[in-house]
């Protein structure tokens, strides 16, 4: 860091402030994780000056030996990894991504069916504003009212109803698990294409906790900066007859040069999760949500769905009078970053929505087992308790620290 500290001392100082937070906060963010140190080396190293336009084998420029190697192994431990038959490791980001899968597979105006997005879906699967709205027939479903858990009944309806030609699974806020079998049973008997998008739980696939959706489905996305705790980017895995469709719309269809420092650590976080250790950290990500959930529960929380099955959990606070927004802005004055976030059927907007989505990836990472996660829960409630007192929430602030402490982040020395 002695370089940039010389060259620039004001991204430099910023850094170093973006280091502290990370090291001395409570960091819930469901979306988010510690990449380990080998990571960011990859990530951080001379691939980055190199132009590869192309895939191993057939790219455009020279000077292509060492990068093809790079790509070709991430892609070989990717397949390892998730047991695929192909897969694709330059897209930038997980949005990129998914506009592949759609550039390549479908024609615009097709419908696609996705879950909506206030009840735990992705804006890329059919937000009317974004890009996937503007160019498909975007029909949502929804989780059930009773339940708020998805209904593959009225799943089923919908589909024959509308007849999509793609149906996507996978979510950004739903804390069950899901049935990829039922999903693909419905998608034959209307025709339909299956993408999985496992973006927050790759890493709990990966790691064998929860089911992998390879058996049955065409198309897979995921990023591998969540669960999976890699650096920012995203795959696409596939069955082999969508393998060409999708390479072409990724490259050429939609981006230029891969960046291939990046590449190079994806290579090196799916060489991470092929260890042993990774299955007993997607273990304790359950874990330790499971924990927290109850915790939650007993302080007077109100789950969606009533609790959680993966890594993160969705907490209505009607009951608790706070709205999320409020929630998001105590809790950071107390050192606990989360996010406000919309509940299903929720009668608020999403920009002040009533609930708080919270998660136990990065936490895990640090070590914290379920007695830490008593103490995070405590935390939370004692700071939304007290949201209005100053000095409560800057004490608090001061025990997540000294908790903290005892758990260091991978890659940070302070
Ligand atoms: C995070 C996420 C994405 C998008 O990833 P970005 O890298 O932020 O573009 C796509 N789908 C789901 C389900 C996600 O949770």
């Amino acid at each position: 860091m002695s370089s940039l500290q010389e060259s620039d001392p004001k991204v430099a100082d910023i850094l170093n402030h973006e280091k502290h937070r990370q090291a001395y906060g409570i960091e819930l963010i469901p979306s988010e994780n510690y990449a380990s140190q080998a990571v960011m080396e990859a990530s951080g190293s001379i691939f980055t000056n190199k132009y590869s336009e192309g895939y191993p084998g057939k790219r455009y420029y020279g000077g292509q030996e060492y990068v093809d190697q790079v790509e070709q192994l991430a892609i070989d431990r990717a397949k390892e990894l998730f047991g695929v038959e192909h897969v694709n490791v330059q897209p930038y980001s997980g949005s990129p991504a998914n506009a592949a899968v759609y550039f390549g597979l479908l024609e615009y105006g097709d419908t696609i069916m996705g879950l909506k997005l206030d009840h735990g879906g992705h804006i890329t699967h059919g937000l009317p504003i974004s890009f996937s709205g503007k160019s498909f027939n975007c029909v949502a479903y929804e989780v059930d009212k009773e339940t708020e858990q998805l209904n593959m009944d009225a799943i089923r309806e919908l589909a024959i109803k509308k007849r999509p030609k793609l149906i996507i699974a996978g979510y950004t806020a739903y804390p069950r698990k899901i049935n990829w079998k039922a999903f693909k049973e419905i998608a034959d008997e209307v025709g339909a294409i299956t993408m999985a998008d496992i973006a927050h739980i790759a890493g709990l696939i990966a790691g064998g906790v929860h089911e992998s959706p390879v058996p049955y489905f065409d198309v897979i996305t995921t990023t591998t900066h969540k669960t999976l705790r890699g650096p920012r980017g995203a795959i696409i895995m596939s069955k082999k007859e969508f393998a060409k469709d999708i390479d072409r719309a990724v490259f050429p269809g939609l981006q230029g040069g891969p960046h291939d420092h990046t590449t190079a650590a994806k290579a090196v976080a799916f060489g991470e999760a092929l260890k042993p250790e990774f299955k007993d950290y997607a273990e304790q990500i359950v874990k330790n949500a499971k924990k927290l959930a109850e915790n939650l529960i007993e302080h007077g929380f109100d789950l969606v769905s009533g609790g959680t099955d993966n890594h993160l959990i969705l907490t209505d606070l009607t009951n608790k009078n706070i709205p999320g927004k409020v929630a998001q802005e105590a809790l950071d004055k107390a050192g606990i970053t989360l996010n406000k976030n919309t509940v299903p059927f929720d009668p608020r907007s999403p920009f002040d929505p009533s609930g708080i989505r919270l998660g136990t990836p990065a936490m895990t990472t640090r070590g914290m087992k379920e007695p830490e996660m008593e103490k995070v829960g405590d935390f939370i409630s004692n700071a939304l308790d007290n949201y209005t007192d100053k000095d409560k929430l800057a004490k608090i602030k001061e025990e997540v620290k000294e908790l903290c402490s005892g758990f260091p982040v991978p890659g940070i020395n302070l």
